[in-house]
């Protein structure tokens, strides 16, 4: 092995927490490593192709991994810079402020998070600015207080849309705009620079308009002269001093040869289930569970939302191009029938024929995959799971990644699924087909359910908790492992409870957060 290189900061991974840090860090003139496993997407067609992406997976890493019964899991993951959000839809939620307390759910109770909402607050609005969000503050009832507007108004909703929305607003709800971070100026479309097309959601933007970390975050991070980027480089393993109490050596596997790094300071962003699988696999004579594992949670609690895509159907087309734009809260926290919090209701992008195959949904009896794209509404409805210790990541014998999941807490799920159902069935009468139009169909199932399965792992977090007792928890409140005096973990995997809203503002909140506090530590 050459001899070892030496920077101030190495940051492992490219997604929204590590390609976040990286961009507070840059400007620091500290001598950072960013080690990156994947390439930069190609810049090609079949990013906006549902086939090559949805269908094909063109995209996706090809790594195998197991469930818990030793079956094969092709996970839903990708690993490039930037991230999951090279692929990401870009809806950027704050976390609401009671999600940082105990929350007693159905299913059990929602840990409190050791920092409280307030101690974000100032980092949700930096990565608000620095990821473009695009929204309307007071909407959405159960929105956080915030001490900026948001930088960009709301994207608007396409006439489809705006129905629902105003049908939802009808019968007394409080439906809001997504705050989403897509670089679209609606007040000048020629010089916008996303020109509001299908293929956001999952797909990578072919003409750099989504805010994502790479575009946003890494390439102005590697115009300073004191960063440097090695992409294809996979860290197998950290080493430790004699002592335990530091990494000395950061392991990377490039082109076919190993070599060694080492830093003043090492940052873990790999997501939540490779960061923990990273650490599992340097364990060592003083770290014998797995490092900075005294507390046996590494790789525990995992979570990823209880997460479904609803298709309502109508008679009537849906011809709306960029879906995502309309979200509910009003049955976050419950409702007056049930004490218990429910969840979030939104969209994915609109779906189509290609993507419904890969999905292979139930065919509605007298229609096509491709009939039933058309004239479906594609709702996504999250709830919060649960950190349950016996839901996580281990590795196998030969290293590789094992995720074994239960669902938990799915009676509010259940619930909003209900509500949701019911809403759809007061829906104002169309004038062509009356209330057949929405009803009818509903009374004939014609509304179709997928469950995400567990190779979706597009919102894993909490499999490296943060918290204040190191008995219960991997890392201190400042992302700083308790066991290894140079070490932090700033992707996902911090997470105590999940909410129940998608999590990448959080991570990249909580990374400009972690930043501050390198930077005093490095003063
Ligand atoms: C299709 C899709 C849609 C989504 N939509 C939304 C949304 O609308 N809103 C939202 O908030 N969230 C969304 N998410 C989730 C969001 O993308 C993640 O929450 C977020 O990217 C997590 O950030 P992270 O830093 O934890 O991990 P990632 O962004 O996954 O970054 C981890 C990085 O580490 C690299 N890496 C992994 N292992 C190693 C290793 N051993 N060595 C070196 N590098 C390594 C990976 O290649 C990757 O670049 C979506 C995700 C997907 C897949
Ligand atoms: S052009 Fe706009 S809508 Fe299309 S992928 Fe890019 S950011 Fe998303």
């Amino acid at each position: 092995m050459a001899a070892v290189q030496h920077f101030d900061i190495i940051v492992i991974g490219t997604g929204a927490g590590g390609g976040t840090l990286a961009h507070r860090l840059a400007p620091s003139g500290k001598r950072i490593l960013l080690l990156e496993r994947g390439g930069y997407v190609p810049r090609e067609k079949d990013n906006w192709s549902t086939k090559a992406v949805n269908l094909e997976g063109k995209y996706n890493t090809k790594e195998v991994w197991r469930d818990a019964e030793g079956r094969e899991l092709h996970p839903h993951t990708n690993y490039w810079v930037g991230g999951n959000t090279k692929f990401y839809g870009a809806a950027l939620f704050r976390l609401r402020r009671e999600d940082f307390w105990e929350i007693k759910h159905w299913g059990g109770l929602s840990p409190a998070w050791p920092i409280s909402y307030e101690d974000l607050e100032p980092y949700y609005s930096q990565a608000e600015h620095l990821y473009q969000v695009h929204g309307r503050r007071e909407e959405d009832p159960t929105d956080p207080p915030a001490s900026a507007p948001y930088p960009h108004p709301p994207i608007s909703h396409e006439p489809r849309i705006q129905q629902l929305s105003d049908d939802f607003a009808r019968l007394g709800l409080k439906p809001f705009h997504v705050p989403l971070g897509v670089m679209l100026d609606e007040r000048n479309p020629r010089a916008s620079r996303c020109i509001r097309c299908a293929t956001c959601d999952g797909h990578p933007c072919l003409v750099y308009a989504k805010a994502d970390a790479q575009v946003l975050c890494v390439d102005p991070a590697l115009e300073h002269s004191n960063v440097t980027l090695l992409t294809r480089a996979y860290v197998s393993r950290l080493e430790t001093s004699p002592s335990g109490r530091d990494v000395q050596r950061v392991i990377v596997e490039r082109e076919g040869a190993t070599g060694a790094y080492s830093a003043d300071i090492i940052v873990v962003s790999a997501g939540a289930i490779n960061s923990a699988a990273l650490l599992l696999r340097s364990a060592n004579d003083k770290h014998p569970q797995g490092l900075a594992n005294g507390s046996d949670v590494v790789g525990r609690h995992y979570m990823g939302h209880v997460n479904s895509v609803l298709m309502a159907l109508s008679k009537c087309p849906n011809p709306t191009v960029f879906q995502k734009t309309l979200a509910l809260n009003d049955f976050y926290f419950g409702s007056k029938e049930w004490e218990f919090p429910m969840g979030h209701i939104s969209f994915v992008g609109k779906l189509d024929g290609d993507t419904l195959k890969a999905g292979a949904p139930a065919i509605a009896p007298g229609w096509t995959l491709e009939l039933m794209a058309r004239h479906s509404l594609d709702f996504w409805l999250t709830s919060e799971d649960l950190p349950d210790p016996s839901n996580r990541v281990t590795l196998d014998r030969a290293g590789n990644i094992v995720l074994s999941y239960q669902p938990n807490n799915e009676e509010g799920h259940g619930r909003l699924t209900e509500k949701l159902k019911n809403l759809m069935k007061q829906q104002t009468k169309c004038r062509v087909h009356g209330h057949e139009c929405h009803e009818g169909l509903f009374a004939r199932s014609l509304y179709l359910g997928q469950r995400i399965p567990l190779a979706g792992v597009a919102h894993q977090n909490g499999t490296i908790r943060f918290g204040r007792d190191p008995k219960t928890s991997a890392l201190d409140a400042n992302c700083k492992a308790h066991e290894v005096d140079n070490l932090y973990v700033v992707d996902a995997s911090f997470f105590a409870s999940s909410g129940a809203v998608n999590p990448a503002l959080t991570v990249m909140a909580n990374a400009l957060r972690v930043g501050d506090r390198l930077l005093e530590r490095l003063k």
